[in-house]
């Protein structure tokens, strides 16, 4: 085994979602040495998914055969608002009960290293940004589509935050008002249309309305374990309902893809997340068409829409670039 470096190279990205966390371990060429990954449990509560994390977080450090004073800083995406300053999660639609919650004081408290809290969207663009793209484009939109819709922007280079650090929540831009509510507390937004729990959702009521799915064969009734790799399964063996969901979902997906182009005008759109992973054969062409369709005339051209390849990793990996340039 080679012999430690300085504690300088390691690196800790953490991903915090509504359904699961992952944390990885970054070298000094930001290359993931080692991961792990747990369910969030959000509804045990906020003390439970805090420990949860630091249990995360030390079994990755352990999986790439390290020790935590080799770590020279932990970034963590939050699926939130964030006081970037103080580490506070100030508000998440999808973790039950989290608000103003000090989870860099908390976190530091627990693994004694330092640690830094951003909006996983923020985190996610950053990451892609950064390792996908080397830095090349000046602005883009990053949108990703897992349990709700992050988004982040990069605008001159550099991460777009605006004046309460809050800018990029682009999952909660209204689409339809008179949609379905979303965790927010708002009606028709971006996420509450088109994110996984929005599709499933529909799955399941239309499951309820007497609609004849594959799903329910390799799942059950109830639909208990259904995740975004078991619509791609059914939609490959000629699953119509699941398609047409699908296809619904893409399509507002491409309506907010408009909207961000028309007002941002970024070289690059970036789609990632969970949903995108598993099913961006199926929706990458219907995303693109409405795009165009919707967007002003003009806007569109020779801007770059494309699926991150940096899949689910795309979180520890903003988080790893956030830890490295924040823990001096
Ligand atoms: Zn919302």
């Amino acid at each position: 085994m080679p012999e430690p470096s300085n504690k300088e190279n390691y690196v800790v990205g953490v991903d915090l979602g509504g359904t699961k966390i992952l944390a990885g371990v970054f070298d000094g060429s930001l290359e993931c040495v080692g991961s792990t990954k747990v369910s969030t449990k959000a509804q045990r509560g906020l003390d439970n998914v805090i420990s949860r994390i630091e249990r995360c977080v030390r079994d990755a450090v352990d999986e790439a055969d390290l020790s935590i004073k080799q770590v020279a800083g932990v970034g963590i995406g939050a699926p939130g608002a964030v006081d970037f300053g103080t580490g506070t999660v100030m508000f998440a639609p999808n973790l039950e009960g989290w608000k103003d919650v000090p989870l860099k004081k908390d976190l530091e408290k627990q693994l004694g290293v330092p640690v830094f809290v951003e909006n996983d969207g923020n985190i996610a663009v950053l990451g892609v940004h950064v390792v996908e793209l080397k830095s090349k484009p000046r602005s883009v939109v990053g949108i990703f589509v897992g349990t709700g819709i992050g988004g982040g922007l990069i605008s001159q280079g550099e991460l777009f935050s605006g004046f309460n650090h809050t800018a990029g929540e682009i999952g909660h831009m209204v689409i339809d008002v008179n949609g379905p509510k979303c965790g927010c507390g708002n009606r028709g937004c971006f996420e509450a249309l088109a994110s996984r729990t929005a599709i499933f959702q529909r799955i399941k009521a239309g499951v309820k309305d007497g609609e004849k799915t594959l799903l329910t064969e390799m799942l059950g009734d109830g639909l208990e374990d259904l995740r975004s790799g078991d619509l791609r399964k059914a939609i490959r063996r000629g699953d119509k309902f699941v398609s047409k969901v699908i296809e619904q979902a893409a399509e507002y997906i491409g309506i907010g893809v408009a909207n961000l182009v028309n007002i941002l005008g970024p070289d690059v759109v970036v789609l990632g997340g969970g949903v995108m992973e598993a099913l961006a054969d199926e929706m990458t062409a219907i995303i693109l068409k409405t795009a165009k369709d919707h967007a002003m005339p003009g806007t569109m051209k020779n801007v770059e829409i494309m699926v991150s390849k940096l899949g689910d990793s795309a979180g520890i990996t903003g988080a790893a670039v956030l830890a490295r340039r924040e823990a001096k």
